[in-house]
């Protein structure tokens, strides 16, 4: 019997400190018996999670974190139970990460710029962890390990920060277009950490092309907007999720553990992707 899940998680694939062995053992810990790996643009950590999870006894869904962007918002669109194996998948991330290899070239540009950057090179970044996915959080720990910035938040606020002086956009993906990518490999779409985003007004939209579901569970986030969040899934027949959005050392204040989620709603997504 399976009593939690956590629902988003990294690893060191994309910008956490962690394995995927290691999320599953922490994960086991907290006795989340089932968890999906969330990684930012790449499913590259699954192998690994799969093989630990059935070591540790432990139910892995696939899952992934699709960067979006519309009218010049940054928007996560999670996906849950697609074909992960497949090609055409695969080339589509493929595409999305050499993009990511692009805009880090121009943000190092931008730092180096400004004089920040104490000369990080591309090489360095792209080297980070098991990444195939490189990202803002990797240069903010090397930052900080060069004694630039005090600390990984310090880097995003000075300076990687949506709007800030060296941010970039990555790949213009619309929220429509991850949507139909997850339903495509036959997985079920869900905004992300709406109560971070702030995209409300968006949610309709995004309903109308394909979404399947809600995170409204997520760390620190008070009972009120919590309740707020479930109201808006409610009203449009969404999937409830959660997760404790964990990266290890990269983000202190989402540790496993944080959210549990009941494995009902697990179980409720199963449910919808059957029928
Ligand atoms: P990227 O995919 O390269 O755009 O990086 C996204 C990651 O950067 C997110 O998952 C967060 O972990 C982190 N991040 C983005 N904005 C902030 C911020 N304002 N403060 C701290 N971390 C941030
Ligand atoms: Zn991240
Ligand atoms: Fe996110
Ligand atoms: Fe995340």
């Amino acid at each position: 019997m399976i009593e939690y899940a956590d629902l988003h998680l990294h690893t060191n694939y994309s910008d956490s400190t962690l394995t995927p062995s290691q999320v599953v053992f922490q994960a086991k810990q907290f006795q989340i018996g089932c968890i999906a790996i969330t990684d930012h643009d790449t499913v590259d950590g699954m192998e690994e999670a799969v093989a630990a999870g059935q070591a540790h006894g432990v139910e892995i869904i696939p899952g992934i974190e699709l960067s979006c962007e519309a009218g010049n918002r940054e928007i996560h669109i999670l996906g849950f139970f697609f074909d992960y194996q497949h090609p055409d998948f695969h080339q589509h991330l493929l595409r999305m990460q050499d993009s990511r290899v692009a805009r880090m070239g121009r943000m190092l540009e931008k730092l180096n710029g400004i004089k920040a950057g104490g000369d990080i090179s591309l090489e360095e970044v792209c080297a980070r962890g098991g990444t195939t996915a490189v990202g803002r959080m990797h240069l903010a720990m090397i930052m900080k390990e060069k004694g630039l910035v005090k600390n990984v938040q310090t880097a995003f606020d000075r300076y990687l920060a949506e709007g800030g002086p060296a941010y970039v956009a990555k790949y213009r993906q619309t929220p429509a277009q991850a949507i139909a990518l997850i339903k495509k490999f036959g997985g079920v779409a869900v905004l992300a950490h709406p109560m971070l985003t702030r995209v409300d007004e968006m949610i309709p939209a995004m309903v109308r092309d394909g979404l399947g579901g809600l995170e409204v569970y997520y760390p620190n986030v008070s009972s009120t907007i919590i309740e707020y969040y479930e109201g808006i899934g409610r009203k449009h027949n969404l999937l409830l999720t959660g997760g404790s959005d964990a990266h290890g050392a990269g983000k202190d204040n989402t540790a496993i553990g944080k959210i549990r989620l009941p494995y009902r709603f697990v179980e409720a997504m199963k449910q919808t992707l059957e029928a």
